[in-house]
């Protein structure tokens, strides 16, 4: 009897080790889940990752404007990509963000916005809303932001997202983009983040006489990463690079 006790003593003993030993394994896989997801694949706080982004996706590749250095080190691209893609959301390529889109490729984005030569005072109106990343980028430097979405889930989600981060100078419209914004117009600078076949002429028309800027990708497959640029009725273009975005899509009447 008093051998029975001592064993199922000893056996209840081993017992709560075993479920204290489980609780702590659980505890320190849940610890460390947790932790990679706020610190980022490498062990890096998100901070971290984009000061690398900026440094060796962005500064590397030439882009010396130190504002936009600046707004891509502050704008947390991290909360304009869908959850799954958290961890990949400072890495160099572009991001599916639902309805067949893409956020585009960091550099491209940095690129675009240094082509636009910002310095806080101008009126830009951005065709392709998407996440609302490049609106948000866009908000740091210039005065106002108008951008334009075809899809609406997308745009109203962008709208959101934008208001609850505080990027309070951009306001967006579900439309379409071909036909531009004629009652904020004229723009001082265009940006387009879908590729037209030809750049429409309602954007022609709306951009700043006074040298106002337009960048956008062009072509249908092959398409060229261009800058424009608008004197009086004289607008000069130059090709930049290749790129390839998705098109912009022709609205319905
Ligand atoms: N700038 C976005 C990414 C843009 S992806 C970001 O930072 O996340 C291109 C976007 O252009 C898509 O969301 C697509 O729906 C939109 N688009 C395509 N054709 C359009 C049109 N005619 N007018 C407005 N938006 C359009």
């Amino acid at each position: 009897m008093y051998t029975w006790v001592i064993m199922s003593y000893k056996k209840m003993n081993l017992q709560i080790i075993s479920i204290v030993f489980i609780i702590a394994t659980l505890a320190i896989a849940f610890i460390s889940i947790f932790y990679a997801i706020s610190t980022g694949e490498r062990g890096l706080s998100l901070q971290q990752l984009r000061e690398l982004m900026v440094k060796k996706q962005i500064e590397a590749r030439g882009v010396t404007d130190q504002r936009v250095l600046q707004a891509m080190l502050k704008v947390e691209r991290h909360k304009f990509v869908p959850e799954l893609s958290l961890s990949s959301a400072y890495e160099d390529h572009p991001l599916p963000i639902g309805y067949g889109q893409t956020i585009s490729q960091p550099y491209i984005v940095a690129l675009m916005t240094e082509l636009c030569e910002l310095d806080g005072t101008e009126k830009v109106l951005e065709i392709g809303t998407g996440s609302g990343y490049q609106a948000a980028i866009l908000s740091l430097l210039a005065k106002e932001v108008y951008t334009i979405e075809i899809i609406e889930p997308l745009g109203k989600q962008a709208a959101l997202r934008l208001k609850s981060l505080g990027y309070n100078n951009v306001t967006v419209k579900i439309g379409d983009g071909y036909k531009g914004w004629p009652e904020h117009s004229p723009f001082d600078v265009i940006i387009l983040t879908a590729a037209p076949p030809t750049i429409p002429d309602a954007l022609l028309n709306q951009l700043s006489e006074d040298g106002g800027i337009l960048v956008a990708p062009v072509g249908d497959y092959n398409q060229e990463l261009i800058k424009m640029v608008r004197h009086g009725n004289t607008y000069s273009q130059k090709v930049i690079t290749y790129v390839r975005f998705v098109p912009m899509v022709p609205g319905k009447e």
